[in-house]
């Protein structure tokens, strides 16, 4: 159903002509991955299980039609951003003016000249990938390569709303490294630099489930949002965070804490109730941190709201 080539762009190619599908498909095949589709519901299979670059969707179909795809899209954060070309045997003005306020990037009428669409769909793709990094930019920590502080407010809230709906408790763990002005005073920022990639990767490797978010919450701090988890599993979480920053054994030759790096951790973890905001959550673990390194650093404190 895929064509090779990992790194190409993904094209989804959708009519409920065969002979359509096949013609374009014949035209993409050397620039793109292309995917197919015979109908609106493959279509939006398609973008659910693949990172889909662009759409070239046919108007009439029996059952979905591409105006009713193309609002479908719309309507979901994951698919409202991949640009959608409508590839279509309507010429009418009223038509082509529906399928461009519904949202759509453009729109091709059959027969289309090959040298132009192609270039078309460059275009479209080129903007996508702009977009796209653009959007990593602005939710990614330049230094450590996870989530920054802005992702996390936003990531906590829409959490928060999640978990207020669906009922289920969940957690947030505080870390800090423990003497890291030492680290960077004996070693060198370039060091200290060094020491911040390797424990940021490896917490973020900790956390097990897809739904998780590590980010850098500032400076030597980060933060974990465990959604839909228990008590008992933000505390089991919290130990392997700690466990695994030791097991790094990173020489860290003037901390008294130990002769390697370590970090403290202060986890918090509550049922979400309408009408709440998660500031205290995120104030309790910040308590519990603060405990935390106050009870001797290298270890967990743990809080149940
Ligand atoms: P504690 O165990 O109480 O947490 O002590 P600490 O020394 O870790 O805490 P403190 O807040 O005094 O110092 C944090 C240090 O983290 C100070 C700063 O130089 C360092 N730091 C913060 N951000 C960065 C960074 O991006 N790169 C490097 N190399 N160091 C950083
Ligand atoms: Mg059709
Ligand atoms: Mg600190
Ligand atoms: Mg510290």
């Amino acid at each position: 159903m895929i064509s090779e080539d990992k790194d190409k762009p993904k094209v989804l190619i959708v009519d409920d002509i065969p002979a359509n599908i096949k013609a374009l498909a014949v035209i993409l095949k050397d620039d793109y991955q292309t995917l197919l589709a015979n109908s609106g519901e493959k279509a939006l299979e398609a973008v659910s299980s693949y990172d889909v670059d662009l759409i070239l969707l046919d108007v009439e179909m029996p059952g979905m039609d591409g105006y009713a795809v193309l609002k479908k899209l719309k309507e979901k954060q994951s698919t409202a951003d991949i640009p959608v070309i409508f590839v279509t045997g309507q010429n009418e003005e009223k038509d082509e003016t529906r399928g461009l306020e519904l949202g759509a990037s453009d729109y091709i009428r059959k027969p289309a000249s090959n040298p132009i669409l192609k270039a078309r769909i460059k275009n479209h793709i080129i903007s996508k990938k702009r977009k796209d990094a653009l959007e990593k930019l602005s939710i990614v920590d330049g230094l450590t390569g996870v989530a920054n502080r802005r992702h996390f407010d936003q990531f906590l809230e829409q959490e928060w709303r999640r978990a207020v709906r669906s009922g289920l408790s969940m957690a947030v763990i505080l870390m800090d490294i423990d003497h890291f002005k030492l680290y960077n005073d004996h070693l060198g920022h370039a060091a200290g630099d060094e020491c911040l990639k390797k424990v940021a990767q490896t917490l973020k490797n900790t956390l097990q489930r897809s739904t998780d978010l590590l980010a850098r919450y500032g400076g030597e701090e980060f933060v974990a949002v465990l959604p839909q988890v228990e008590h008992a599993g933000g505390a089991t979480t919290s130990e392997r965070l700690l466990n695994n920053i030791a097991s790094l054994q990173i020489p860290h030759p003037l901390s008294t804490t130990s002769d390697h790096v370590t970090i403290s951790v202060g986890c918090a973890s509550m049922m979400p109730t309408r009408g709440s905001t998660p500031q205290p959550l995120v104030e309790a673990a910040d308590k519990m941190l603060y405990t935390a390194k106050y009870q001797g650093r290298n270890q967990v404190k743990i809080t149940f709201l």
